[in-house]
């Protein structure tokens, strides 16, 4: 496998034109070594999209884009909590790929065979077709996936491949009554509900694994409690 486009082709979400680039080598600390898949507008750099609040073509209405600055002298929208630094892979694919670095994969069933994948490292996996996760996953090793479109209109909703992910209790609730699996941030260990278990990757547990071996996100796929983590870094100033 090499660093290939899988998609390119109008966002489910708005239309607009999005790239998906899958990445064959990750040293990311806390996933391990996954194909790792940014999905990306085509037509502009994610800092841009992000500043003008045309992320919404990869990420819909995330909370977590902050908002939009078009007249502010930042980079980027005010007060995104996102855990994606925009400046690094998001842009540094970016660039590459308007350099033409990455070619079309063509055939992309088995692309990853016995690998595990990470289903947007950057944008949301409901903003693309489906068909497209399904035929990158055949024969890997598993996959981790999150998507905030739980009822978007437009979305291609995967809760069997994707966990919900989750920003208030009240959000898990209505994914728990369709027996969606959530990835939900919390503020404290002590919000963690009875039908969820703490990341293992995080702080709090012990950072006992990587999700490259712990494979707990992949949706329904997986028959595990839900998930939960205490929000860190820069962005848990603006979790509520
Ligand atoms: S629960 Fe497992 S798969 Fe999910 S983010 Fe944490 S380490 Fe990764």
């Amino acid at each position: 496998m090499q660093n290939s486009i899988i998609y390119q082709g109008p966002s489910l979400l708005d239309g607009s034109p999005i790239v998906v680039v899958a990445l064959v080598k990750s040293s990311n600390k806390k996933t391990g070594d996954m194909v790792q898949t940014y999905i990306i507008r085509a037509d502009m750099d994610p800092l841009k999209a992000s500043k003008y609040g045309l992320d919404f073509a990869v990420c819909g209405d995330c909370k977590h884009r902050g908002e939009a600055d078009p007249d502010g002298t930042g980079k980027q929208a005010k007060k995104r909590s996102c855990y994606v630094t925009l400046f690094h892979g998001p842009l540094q694919v970016y660039k590459s790929f308007k350099k033409g670095n990455y070619k079309p994969a063509g055939d992309i069933s088995g692309l990853a065979r016995g690998r595990m994948v990470r289903l947007g490292t950057y944008g949301d996996p409901a903003a693309v077709p489906s068909h497209i996760w399904d035929a990158l996953l055949k024969d890997s090793a598993g996959h981790t996936g999150y998507t905030h479109q739980n009822n978007a209109p437009g979305a291609d909703v995967r809760p069997d491949l994707t966990m919900i992910s989750a920003d208030s209790l009240q959000d898990a609730k209505i994914a728990w009554q369709s027996k969606r699996r959530t990835f939900r941030i919390i503020t404290a260990v002590s919000d963690k509900q009875s039908n969820e278990i703490l990341c293992p990757a995080s702080e709090e547990a012990g950072r006992k694994a990587q999700c490259n071996t712990c494979k707990l996100c992949m949706g329904s796929h997986q028959t595990a409690p839900s998930i939960a983590i205490v929000a860190h870094g820069n962005g848990a100033a603006y979790i509520n």
